[in-house]
Order: structure tokens, then sequence, then C-alpha cells
């Protein structure tokens, strides 16, 4: 049984779950971090020095030279890609076009599950993904699998995208992305995403974000020091 407390929270893209997971922390005192962010640092990597994701020695030679630390600044992740900040850029379009192709491979998860496994080893952690409860933190205590409508989490992320300046970016672009993500994501063979047995269903279509904190706050309760 580990001492250290683990809040996985998995779920389809866009439906808040860095959201959620960045407030639970806060609220907690834990350290945050937002799996996705290294799934798309390493695709920015890959995208930069045309790494063929079908060349297993390329794959390999290009993750040792992949350096990512992640630095908290008021429970905002940033993440750095060998010293660069590169926070921004990995929200990009050309990132989440090829975020799940190279997500998808075996090489670059076993790296990913590797370092995160390692962060959450003795601290105290809200992780977000898409496989934190099913393997990289199996025996988290607590569980959490995010859903959402398509539509109103398009709307979302769109409308995320324009508050940064992104206005070059349709909202039927997004749509077709999170469709096309979700489907690679729940049909790959590495890990795919799907509800662990113990995660309990969060669905917020239609609740704020502080009752999605409220309702997520009671399921962890029981687990915090008296
Ligand atoms: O969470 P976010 O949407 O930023 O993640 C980007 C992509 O990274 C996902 O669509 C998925 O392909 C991949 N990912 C993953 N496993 C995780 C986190 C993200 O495969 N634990």
């Amino acid at each position: 049984m580990r001492k250290n407390l683990v809040i996985a929270i998995d779920g389809y893209s866009s439906c808040g779950k860095s959201t959620l997971a960045k407030a639970l922390a806060k609220k907690l005192g834990f350290i945050y971090i937002d799996s996705g962010a290294m799934y798309r640092a390493v695709t920015l990597f890959f995208i930069r020095n045309q790494v063929n994701i079908n060349e297993p020695e390329a794959v390999k030679d290009a993750l040792q030279h992949i350096e990512l630390n992640f630095h908290s600044r008021d429970y905002e992740s940033h993440i750095t890609l060998n010293g660069e900040e590169v926070s921004e850029e990995i929200r990009k379009m050309p990132v989440s076009e090829n975020v799940s192709e190279v997500a998808a491979d075996k090489l670059v998860r076993h790296e990913m599950v590797r370092q995160q496994q390692r962060m959450g080893k003795s601290k105290n952690i809200v992780m977000d993904g898409r496989d934190i409860g099913t393997t990289v933190f199996a025996d988290a205590q607590v569980k959490l699998f995010m859903t959402a409508d398509p539509k109103i989490r398009a709307e979302r992320r769109f409308n995320e995208m324009q508050s940064k300046g992104d206005t070059e970016t349709t909202l039927e672009e997004v749509f077709e992305n999170l469709a096309h993500r979700d489907y690679a994501d729940t049909t790959r063979k590495e890990s795919p995403l799907v509800r662990a047995d113990d995660a309990i269903i969060l669905d917020n279509t239609a609740i704020t974000p502080q009752e999605q904190l409220d309702f997520a706050m009671q399921k962890v309760q029981p687990f915090l020091p008296q």
C-alpha cells in the first residue's frame, strides 16, 4: 500500500481534466502533473527534428535527447523541453494533430510512464491523462474518469484557444481534432484510454468547475489525514 496519496484523473480530450486537477492540487497542496504536456512536448521535438515515428531506432535515439521538466507557478504547470519553455507552443494545432500518433508508440509510452512513476513515487500528487488510473498508478487511492458532451468540449477548447490569441483555428477544426484524438486514444494497442474498474465517472457537461471540485473533494476526503 503506497504511503503518498495519488489522485488519478483520466478521460477524453478537453473535458476539463486539467482544470479539476489544478484546483484539487491547489486546495490540497499537492503537486500537479499534466502527463499530456509530456506527450505534447515529445511530439514537438519529433516535429522539429523530423523524427519518423515508424523508425524505432530513430525514436529511441530521440528519446535520449529529450529532457522534460515541470515548473509550477501558481499551480499552472509549465513544461520545458531541453530547457526551453514550450507550454504555449505544445497547445497549438501542429502538435495537437500529431500527438496521438506519437503517444501510441510503445517506446515513447514506456519512457513517459517511467518518468511519471518516478515523479509520483513519494509525493502527494494529482496527475491527469489517459492511462494514469490503469497503468501509471493502478494503485492510486482516488481515480476519476471524466467525460462531457463532445460539442461542449470543442467549444470550451475553442474559446480557450481564442483567448490565448489563436484566431486561425476554427471551431470545426477543434471538434474534428478532439474526435480524432478520442478515437486514436481509445483504440490504440498500448494502454488505450479506458475507465479503470474502480474509477468514479464524472460527467461535467452541465456542472460548474466549483461543483466538480466539490464532487472530487468528497471522494478524496476519506484518504486525507484526520
Ligand atoms: O491531455 P492532453 O489532451 O493534452 O493530451 C494530449 C494527447 O496526449 C492525448 O490526446 C493522448 O494522445 C496523449 N496522452 C496519452 N496518455 C496520457 C496523456 C496524454 O496518451 N497519459
